[in-house]
């Protein structure tokens, strides 16, 4: 449409400058050196050519490189198992898997990850960034699609390879809503051929091609991405915690001559908040400051140094202060506190850990799936939801914003014990209720679960404090070994 436009309109100034007596000569050459361009890039694709590799690349990268990431390496390998066995699922008449998706923040190892799939699988590496496919010209992005799920392809066939990996990093750039993200038609071409090549891999393909993408805002993309067939698998690459980062700076410090006053342990406690990159670049900084000491072997100060350095440089913004993360190590107590005593045994970790938008989080066991609950059992919820901010008061002498999303649940619970004739109303219709009788109710419901919580956590204010300081100092205390200490504390 844009290009008809232009024509017509280049035509028509053409014509009118020679009417007026102008030298239109180089005009008209102007005009064909811009369609030779035009046309190279847009039926040429831009002679773009994708980093296609072997098992991973030149540097072959495996499972075990990857530090403090257990948990996405056991889903991701799990899923890569399926192709690897792909002739029982062929024969079983399974749908291949075709899509994983690594989320998480930068620098967790999501694009090791994704090397590391390639040589775990024996497959052809072929991988492309988001923003690579965002032209000015219409169609070229979705032409790179094509030509990168093709060269994926054909460069299987060439090293008889039976698997292929498509790698498409920030997928965001390209597979963010439609019509949503920019006003601009080029991104939505390029997802529909993303989706097109995705909907068209094939059980009895020649090649068995799987794609892999990473993104760190899985939020903003595209709901046709995660419908089944497509990405499917969602694997999160999370921040690592203490025992992760050692594990990391353990990894990076494999090929230096370390001092004998290393503490690796320390750092690890003293990077909260640092991605695997960061960390990458902390053993690499303490080598260069050894360096220009002309030492042989780093010390630990030169790590400690680093640390600061890492620090400035990154922005690494929103790290938290000491102060909050003890706040955060409370208030998480004080759910675990309450769960366990409502229903022993159920809670199953306690953490302050950076995820998400969050610094630290409480698991419990579910509830076995339940169709109904009884008013204790709502009421027990309840409890465990307020002890968050009830313990910060208690322990720390005030509240914070941290609790806004607990209170949000607990007035839904609250109110589902209106609405089930719970409450002293007994039965009542909740949407013919005034508002300010409505709000009252609520409001005495919660309180009653809040003076309970209360009660019980300041009798217990030792032990809240106790709990919280060694998950401040641990940053993750699994069940069992909450278990422990509550049974020490006895
Ligand atoms: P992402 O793709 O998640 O942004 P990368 O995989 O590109 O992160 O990681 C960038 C670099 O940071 C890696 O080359 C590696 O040196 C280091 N790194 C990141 N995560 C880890 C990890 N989990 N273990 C070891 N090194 C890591
Ligand atoms: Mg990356
Ligand atoms: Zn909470």
């Amino acid at each position: 449409m844009h290009k008809e436009l232009g024509i017509g309109f280049g035509a028509a100034l053409i014509i009118f400058l020679a009417v007026s007596g102008y030298n239109i000569g180089p005009l008209i050459l102007l005009a064909v050196v811009a369609g030779a361009l035009y046309y190279l890039m847009r039926v040429k694709g831009l002679v773009k050519n994708f980093a296609v590799s072997e098992g991973g690349g030149g540097n072959p990268i495996s499972f075990t490189d990857v530090g403090g990431q257990a948990a996405a390496i056991k889903e991701l390998s799990e899923a890569l198992d399926f192709i690897k066995n792909y002739r029982f699922i062929r024969h079983l008449g399974i749908r291949p898997i075709k899509g994983i998706l690594l989320t998480g923040p930068p620098g967790t190892g999501k694009t090791m990850l994704a090397r590391a799939a390639a040589g775990y699988t024996d497959a052809i590496f072929a991988s492309a960034s988001g923003s690579e496919f965002v032209e000015m010209y219409a169609g070229v992005g979705a032409q790179r699609v094509r030509k990168l799920f093709q060269s994926a392809r054909e460069e299987a066939q060439k090293a008889t390879k039976s698997n292929a990996i498509v790698f498409i990093d920030e997928i965001d750039v390209l597979g963010g809503r439609r019509g949503k993200v920019t006003n601009h038609l080029e991104y939505d071409q390029t997802l529909n051929q993303l989706l097109v090549e995705m909907d068209g891999i094939k059980v009895d393909d020649a090649v068995n091609l799987l794609v892999i993408a990473a993104t760190n805002r899985a939020d903003l993309l595209d709901p046709a991405l995660l419908r089944p067939g497509r990405f499917d698998r969602q694997v999160r690459v999370e921040l690592p915690d203490r025992d992760g980062r050692l594990e990391i700076i353990r990894l990076h410090t494999r090929n230096k001559p370390l001092a004998k006053d290393v503490d690796l342990a320390a750092i690890a406690r003293e990077t909260f908040g640092f991605s695997g990159a960061h960390l990458e670049s902390l053993a690499n900084e303490a080598a260069i400051l050894a360096m220009r000491e002309h030492l042989e072997v780093i010390s630990h100060r030169h790590f400690v140094e680093s640390v600061e350095k890492v620090l400035l440089g990154n922005r690494l913004d929103r790290r938290p202060t000491q102060e909050e993360l003890q706040r955060v190590a409370v208030h998480e107590t004080g759910h675990a506190l309450l769960s366990e005593s409502a229903r022993p045994g159920s809670v199953t970790a306690l953490t302050v850990t950076p995820r998400g938008n969050a610094l630290g989080y409480f698991r419990q066991k579910t509830e076995d799936d339940k169709y109904l609950y009884t008013q204790e059992q709502l009421e027990n919820q309840l409890s465990v939801l307020l002890a968050g901010a009830v313990a910060e008061e208690i322990a720390l002498g005030s509240r914070s914003t941290g609790a806004t999303n607990d209170f949000d649940q607990a007035v839904g619970i609250a109110e589902t014990i209106v609405r089930a004739g719970m409450s002293e109303l007994g039965v009542v219709s909740v949407e013919e209720l005034p508002d300010d009788i409505r709000h009252q109710v609520i409001s005495r419901v919660l309180k009653v679960q809040e003076e309970r919580v209360k009660e019980y956590l300041a009798t217990r204010r030792g032990l809240l404090v106790r709990v919280a300081d060694r998950v401040l100092s641990e940053e993750r205390l699994s069940g069992e070994e909450f278990r422990a200490l509550l049974q020490e504390s006895a």
